[in-house]
């Protein structure tokens, strides 16, 4: 029995009649709705009771809560956990990100500690990145760690923080030394979100949900043992975290673009070729094409990420911006194709309803894990050898930076 096979048995042991029946007659719409209607806490409950076998880390090392699977198997697994919708979203940044990242910093008491509540779905994680003045530019956050023996204080203000509401642990990056240039200053945390000082409010997004979050760190405690990598080693570790949300980012965490928001290409051939115009056939055979080079693509990074060949040049920053525009295109088709378009709806019509929600909800993909302009700039200077423009604060002290551009640390 494959790897598949084995998890849509347990799926289907686990999960109520009603759910398999929505899986089996590719209901998405249902399956959504029943999902909503549910209680979170049961939806949890489910999720951790197939989670137990490791299923949501399928590559980790089993001790670890994984089942140290192969790329291929890997792949099917992550795709059918998309499939009935198990897991895949809310724990993607544990499972697809900061837990890898755990893995290759944190000591090995640490990682032992955090990793497997990550595999059992016990323990969801949010990433403190982003701040009102640091965002593509990454590297120039304010919030500030200071170290008083065993202990560091985290002071600062983060934004777009997604599922802050319900993560357990964050992973933080703040600026600990300002006497470097502002690369080299920084340090990477592991916060627990019940701590002190830690506190959140929500923002609104143009679908109506508020998914993401302004987080508060007001003089936050945190352990040195939760440091992540050294002192001064946060940009490498901010790196690697990147480096892995655009390769989720990018459908690889599924290596099907059918499986990321919305709705995917195969629905669009079944329900619109039969019937389309020339004009209208082509635009559908471009989708189909992009979708098949980005899982080729996405196919050929998993492979070698696993067997340890040297990552393919560009790749993760070139299949993110691809995906993140195919996604956008592929949800306006439908909106086009289908009856009633963006702006007019029936209410009672549960499809169209979900093409405009699912429209709407792709449209930050060209920006979050790095806007899709950062990362053609990234393939043009570091993938093309393009020349670079000056940034006096990658040579100046971060203080001595601050101070001539007349801005607040
Ligand atoms: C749905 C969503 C979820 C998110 N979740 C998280 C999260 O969980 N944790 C977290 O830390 N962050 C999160 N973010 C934040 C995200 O990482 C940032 O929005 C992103 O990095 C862009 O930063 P910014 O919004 O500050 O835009 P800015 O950096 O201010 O950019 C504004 C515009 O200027 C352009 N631009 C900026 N610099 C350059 C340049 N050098 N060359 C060319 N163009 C440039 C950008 O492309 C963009 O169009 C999320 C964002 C979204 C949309």
């Amino acid at each position: 029995m494959s790897a598949a096979d084995e998890l849509r048995a347990t799926l289907a042991r686990i999960l109520p009649p009603s759910w398999t029946a929505l899986v089996a007659g590719d209901d998405r719409e249902g399956l959504d709705e029943m999902i909503a209607a549910t209680d979170p806490a049961e939806v949890s409950e489910l999720v951790r009771m197939v989670a137990r076998d490791g299923w949501l880390v399928p590559e980790w090392p089993c001790e670890l809560g994984g089942r140290a699977l192969g790329a291929d198997e890997t792949v099917d697994v992550r795709r059918e956990l998309a499939r009935w919708r198990v897991g895949t979203v809310e724990s993607a940044i544990g499972t697809g990100w900061v837990g890898p990242a755990i893995l290759k910093y944190a000591s090995s008491d640490v990682a032992e500690e955090l990793l497997p509540p990550i595999a059992r779905n016990e323990a969801l994680w949010c990433q403190l990145f982003s701040e009102p003045d640091a965002g593509s530019d990454l590297a120039a956050v304010r919030t500030r760690a200071t170290r008083d023996g065993d202990v560091w204080t985290v002071t600062g203000r983060k934004i777009w923080t997604s599922r802050a509401d319900r993560a357990g642990w964050g992973l933080a990056v703040a600026r600990t030394d300002a006497s470097v240039p502002k690369h080299a200053g920084l340090t990477c945390f592991l916060v627990d979100m019940r701590s002190a000082g830690v506190s959140f409010r929500p923002i609104r997004q143009m679908t109506g949900d508020a998914e993401f979050f302004e987080v508060n760190l007001g003089d936050v405690r945190i352990p040195d043992r939760y440091r992540l990598g050294e002192a001064g080693q946060g940009w490498e570790v901010v790196r690697a975290v990147l480096a892995l949300e655009r390769v989720a980012g990018s459908g690889a965490g599924a290596a099907t673009p059918g499986s990321m928001v919305g709705r995917p290409i195969e629905e669009l051939v079944s329900n619109y070729l039969p019937t389309a115009s020339e004009l209208e056939a082509d635009r559908i055979a471009r989708l189909w094409v992009e979708s098949r080079a980005i899982a080729f693509n996405n196919r050929r990074h998993a492979l070698h990420r696993t067997e340890n060949l040297p990552p393919v040049a560009n790749g993760t920053p070139y299949n993110k911006v691809m995906q993140a525009e195919h996604t956008k295109r592929l949800q306006r088709a439908f909106l086009d194709f289908g009856e009633l378009g963006l702006l007019a709806h029936a209410p009672d019509a549960r499809g169209a309803a979900y093409d405009v929600w699912a429209y709407l909800r792709v449209q930050p993909k060209t920006v979050a894990g790095g806007t899709s302009e950062v990362l053609r700039d990234q393939i043009a200077e570091r993938g093309l050898g393009m020349p670079r423009g000056t940034d006096p604060s990658r040579t100046q002290s971060w203080r001595s930076f601050i101070d001539s551009s007349g801005a607040s640390a």
